[in-house]
């Protein structure tokens, strides 16, 4: 028998999704500075709209083998990774802290996550549009929610913002080169008013070893500089998500490695 527990996670997992069609949506047009609303998503192939029979979350993509019903060019396998990982990412979150305001704040925050990580990944660039709302409503909501104190919201922002700031003056300082821009600046200091500064010190940490593993892999594949080859918003997305889903079990791991 189905429990309802169950059932809830189903839910859950068809919102995500949805949230994670809308997403995929911001991801294509934010950066074109497009309407979210209009027009109708078509096919960059043949210029035909999409119906909404062929939009549902996932299943479409499976129905349709990846291709468009009518040019048969090919859809990205992006669009069902969004909407998979961001059902995923309601699951887990609404079953913790259910369907309140820290469940929805923090679920926006994750989707902000999603949607940095995509628009870095193409275009180099994190929007400030997202990041600065961002910024503003994390620490806002630290007045409201119970998850965080304003303090800890406010020395998140500032010690995220402040310590990218000066490791990239630094860099700047020494090399004459920009080595990280404004954006990640402004993305860890929005993922510190979240998660507060624990939170920043952690994703820093777990950002710069993912990216520079990363970076080392496909640089030694690319030939490229590592600067060329990787940006570093989808690093702090990942480093960030780690830390809301993992970090107190991560930390504990952690200290008990070094013997404490
Ligand atoms: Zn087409």
């Amino acid at each position: 028998m189905m429990t309802l527990s169950f059932l809830f996670k189903i839910y859950f997992f068809l919102f995500g999704a949805a949230v994670g069609s809308f997403l995929n949506v911001c991801i294509h047009r934010l950066p074109r500075a497009l309407s979210l609303v209009r027009p109708r998503s078509m096919c960059p192939g043949c210029g035909s709209l999409i119906a909404f029979y062929d939009n549902i979350p996932i299943l479409s993509y499976l129905f349709l083998l990846g291709k468009c019903r009518h040019c048969k060019t090919r859809i990205s396998f992006r669009y069902p990774l969004v909407e998979g990982a961001t059902g995923l990412f309601a699951v887990a979150i609404f079953t913790q802290y259910g369907i309140s305001g820290e469940g929805l704040l923090l679920f926006a925050f994750v989707s902000a996550l999603v949607v940095v990580t995509f628009i870095d990944l193409d275009h180099r660039i994190i929007p400030n549009i997202i990041t600065f709302p961002g910024i503003a409503i994390g620490f806002g909501a630290s007045f409201v929610i119970h998850t965080i104190t304003y303090k800890d919201s406010l020395l998140g922002l500032v010690l995220g913002g402040g310590v990218l700031f000066l490791i990239a003056s630094g860099y700047y300082l020494l090399t004459k080169k920009e080595g990280m821009g404004g954006g990640d600046i402004k993305l860890l200091a929005m993922i510190g008013a979240f998660l507060g500064w624990k939170g920043a010190v952690f994703t820093i940490f777990v950002g710069s070893a993912l990216g520079t593993v990363i970076g080392i892999g496909v640089a030694l594949r690319t030939r490229e500089g590592r600067k060329a080859a990787v940006p570093f918003g989808p690093f702090l997305s990942m480093g960030a998500l780690l830390y809301l889903f993992y970090g107190p079990q991560l930390i504990q791991w952690y200290f008990r490695f070094l013997g404490y």
